[in-house]
């Protein structure tokens, strides 16, 4: 979809993120890397530090229960990155997996022509220096590489640029396999690549990403049904993980953007700070893919329902596809939070706190010591191991407490234990909520449940 559809103004724009603020973040907690930095970084490409992989594997496990287990039908599947050629002369993505391009011949930049303004196009004028444009020509996204030793085109092999055709060409083994029965959908999450022309925006359009797809088979006629059924699934399950929804939209792809077989399309958008953009798109992708592995493959792609005297036909396919390191920078936006917590006109006025579904959170619980000495240390340790189980912990026990809250907010750890002197007389402890900031006492030995309850019944409250 072209990025000039819909920009958004600051006013509309109500979140305290800005590109340069998260970025700034990942990049100091330790979130996101640019890729080999040291060489002066590679472009279109982040490196996931040791807070990021946590946030991305939660989303990405948040993403495979509510398509794997909450369902009795769908199921997983890991197919490899590198897939036959054909499979993109089937796709269509040899021929037409393309974006418009064009370069100024003076400044030597290059562009999406649909990412400029039209006027510069038929001026052919540069939006940067005014230096004359190219023709807009077309160029294809997919990264081609060699297999084996001999560099001839019947070596040729592509990085894959989505995850749905290792799906498409798996959908008959797993029918047998597993002896699925249609309605039945396959979910997958994996890496994909795509040689984009412009890579900007800090991780929302990258050369190399990671998708959450799932393909879900109908029978012709009950695609449209399930096409809304879908729609309604996807918007819940963006409210179910505590996302601003005010945040969040539907955009209807017209016929200019919607794909030759595509019946319908929608995308799900998110208000980023730079303006309304895909997030994740619900498609009705008809019977082409399918058909068309068919055709090339020579394969015989129909399902037959043995429930219904053998009938045979190929399924029409609704897909939702979602970007995984996409959402990582929409929950890094939508959690991100300033807030004035005291009155004394110094930068510790304003805290920093990324409000985390508690499900989503790198760390979930933070076990702080109030002092090293006098055996609250090995205290906090022993209550650490005890929660180390069943929660992402983290143990800090170095500068004043409230700089180590500030620390854990700034993390968007929803809980942090303090362990005091109390502690060691009475069995409790501290239990301090990142969000309201309020702080109450509970016997250690009630802790695990505690968290659970609280992370069960999570509401967020800004
Ligand atoms: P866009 O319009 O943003 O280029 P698209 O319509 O080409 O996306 P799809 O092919 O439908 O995207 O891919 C499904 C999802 O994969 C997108 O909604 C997005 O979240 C994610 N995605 C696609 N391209 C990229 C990319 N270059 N970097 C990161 N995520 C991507």
């Amino acid at each position: 979809m072209s990025e000039l559809t819909e920009y958004c103004t600051a006013e509309q724009y109500l979140g305290k993120a800005t590109m340069e603020k998260i970025t700034s973040l990942a990049k100091r907690r330790g979130f996101v890397f640019q890729s080999s930095e040291i060489y002066g970084g590679q472009s279109g490409a982040w490196d996931y530090g040791p807070l990021g992989i946590e946030l991305k594997n939660r989303i990405a496990g948040e993403w495979w229960k509510e398509m794997t287990r909450l369902h009795d039908n769908i199921v997983g599947l890991d197919a490899a990155i590198l897939m036959h050629p054909r499979t993109w002369e089937a796709s269509g993505h040899v021929e037409n997996f393309t974006d418009p391009l064009v370069d100024c011949k003076k400044c030597k930049s290059r562009f999406r022509a649909d990412m400029i303004p039209e006027e510069n196009i038929t001026s052919k004028k540069c939006p940067d220096c005014g230096g004359e444009l190219t023709d807009t020509r077309k160029f294809n996204l997919m990264f081609k590489s060699n297999i084996g030793a001999a560099e001839d085109t019947a070596s040729t092999i592509y990085l894959r640029p989505e995850t749905a055709q290792g799906i498409y060409v798996n959908y008959k083994n797993i029918i047998q396999s597993n002896r699925m029965k249609i309605p039945f959908g396959i979910a997958q999450i994996g890496k994909a690549f795509r040689n984009e022309i412009v890579t900007k925006n800090f991780i929302f359009r990258t050369c190399e990403f990671e998708q959450m797809e799932m393909q879900y088979f109908v029978k012709p006629g009950t695609d449209e049904e399930w096409f809304n059924e879908w729609k309604k699934q996807r918007w819940a399950y963006y409210e179910k993980l505590g996302v601003k929804m005010d945040h969040l939209r539907w955009h209807q792809h017209g016929p200019d953007e919607l794909a030759h077989y595509a019946k319908d399309a929608y995308d799900i958008q998110y208000l980023f700070p730079m303006g309304w953009r895909e997030l994740e798109g619900v498609h009705n992708r008809t019977d082409y893919d399918l058909g068309r592995h068919s055709q090339f493959s020579g394969k015989d792609m129909q399902y037959i329902d043995q429930d219904n005297n053998n009938e045979r036909y190929i399924p029409y396919i609704i897909e939702t596809s979602a970007g995984l390191t996409r959402n990582v920078l929409m929950i890094l936006c939508d959690a991100y939070d300033e807030e004035k917590v005291a009155d004394k006109g110094d930068a510790d006025d304003i805290r920093t706190v990324l409000r985390f579904h508690p499900a989503l959170a790198p760390v979930t619980v933070a076990i702080l010591p109030l002092m090293k000495k006098d055996g609250l240390a090995e205290l906090a340790h022993d209550i650490r191991k005890e929660l180390q189980d069943d929660y992402a912990t983290d143990y800090d026990q170095s500068g004043a407490i409230g700089r180590r809250y500030r620390r854990q907010d700034e993390a968007g750890t929803p809980f942090c234990v303090t362990v005091d002197y109390q502690s060691k007389e009475d069995g409790t402890v501290t239990l301090r909520f990142r969000d309201s900031m309020e702080q109450i006492r509970v016997p250690r030995a009630e802790l695990a449940v505690k968290l659970k309850q609280e992370i069960k019944s999570y509401k967020r409250i800004k």
